[in-house]
């Protein structure tokens, strides 16, 4: 009887030695800068500042795409991606890039990539980035790793990118082993905000639009703001006051906004509050919510499961109000006040009211 044939030693470790040759030409670490009426998403710049590291440990340029019309904000969000750490912009200014739509953007996108080939290519995970990298991916046919957690550059120089799966329960690294670039979305606030250095200037790269307005399918009509999304305001928010279960019912939830109101910051909840419907999906922090980093974090009843510990441990203060002196959230609070919600949320607005009137 004869052996049946070892299987080929699967994963990583028997991939590592294959990384091919035709990946040489693909060089440097580039972040899109999402633009959206004239006002670029912050998470452009956090990835920005994650985006200098990885082209640091590689040896390599960071380098910007900027999209857009020829206008006054195009000119300064090049400015500012020097200031942010680029060394090197691909700017490309055409009318048809005025409001986000996804074929002209992906087709631009995809002909930079093809002419400079970035080894690297990061985005927001925004609904703007998120729809953008999908179809870029596609048409270029690479791997994409959408809402890393964290990113990292492995011994063979390739990009480990982390994030959630199974529903939350494990992390995992992905790796694009095959194909180029190594794409990634990142969610707002998972990276710390750098510092701008002004004194920085770079290289600008000058490229245009071969789609013209004819050929584009989607109109825009008409923009249409949605005043009633507070996700941007929640992730980054100064102060955030949230509750949790242990405030057992959703009129007590007015305490939680109160106190939110007098200190001038903004609220949120856990998981388990959203799925009772007391608090739209919007509100809720956590690894399946919004990330924060908040110089203020105020959790109510809250006891600090670690998908909610993820999506808050990046607060510079967090404050935990909870009646189990065991609760898993004093493990990671810088304060903790072992009582009840209901009587000191009240006591905290009357405070502060009383003293920044
Ligand atoms: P509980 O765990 O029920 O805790 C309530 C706390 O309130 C207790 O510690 C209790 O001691 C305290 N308490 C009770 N009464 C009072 C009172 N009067 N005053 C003060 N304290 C009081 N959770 C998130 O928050 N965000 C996420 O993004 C998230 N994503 C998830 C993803 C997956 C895949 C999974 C499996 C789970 C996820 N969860 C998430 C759920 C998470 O595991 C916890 O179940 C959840 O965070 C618990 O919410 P809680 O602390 O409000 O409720």
């Amino acid at each position: 009887m004869t052996e049946p044939a070892k299987p080929a030693a699967a994963g990583r470790a028997s991939m590592k030695k294959e990384l091919p040759e035709r990946f040489k030409d693909y060089k440097n670490v580039w972040v899109v800068v999402e633009i959206e009426r004239g006002r670029v998403h912050p998470v452009s710049w956090e990835l920005m500042g994650e985006g200098r590291k990885l082209a640091d440990r590689l040896g390599v340029q960071l380098c910007a795409v900027v999209l857009g019309p020829k206008a006054a904000s195009t000119k300064a969000a090049v400015k500012q991606t020097y200031h942010y750490g680029a060394d090197v912009c691909y700017i490309c200014e055409d009318a048809a890039l005025t409001d986000y739509r996804n074929a002209p953007y992906t087709e631009i996108l995809t002909d930079l990539v093809n002419k400079h080939k970035p080894e690297i290519l990061l985005l927001g995970a925004t609904p703007l980035g998120r729809d953008l990298a999908g179809s870029v991916a596609t048409t270029l046919g690479t791997g994409l790793t959408a809402d890393s957690t964290e990113l990292r550059i492995d011994d063979d120089n390739s990009l480990a990118a982390t994030r959630p799966t199974f529903g939350g329960t494990l992390l995992c690294t992905i790796y694009t082993l095959n194909f180029r670039p190594q794409m990634a979305t990142v969610r707002p606030r998972v990276f710390a905000m750098p510092e701008a250095d002004t004194t920085r200037a770079g290289r600008m790269v000058w490229e245009s639009l071969r789609m013209k307005e004819e050929d584009i399918v989607t109109k825009i009509l008409e923009f249409v703001a949605d005043n009633t999304s507070s996700e941007a305001n929640l992730a980054y928010a100064d102060i955030v006051v949230a509750g949790g279960m242990g405030l057992q019912n959703e009129a007590n939830f007015r305490h939680v906004k109160r106190l939110a109101q007098v200190l001038g910051g903004d609220y949120g909840c856990s998981r388990p509050v959203v799925q009772k419907g007391w608090l739209p999906a919007e509100r809720q922090i956590g690894q399946t919510g919004n990330t924060i980093r908040p110089r203020l974090y105020i959790a109510a009843g809250i006891s600090g499961a670690i998908q909610h510990r993820v999506g808050v441990e990046g607060a510079d203060l967090i404050v935990a109000i909870n009646t189990d002196p065991d609760a898993k959230i004093f493990e990671f609070a810088h304060l903790g006040v072992v009582a009840d919600a209901l009587t000191v949320l009240p006591a905290l607005s009357d405070a502060f009211a009383r003293r920044l009137r």
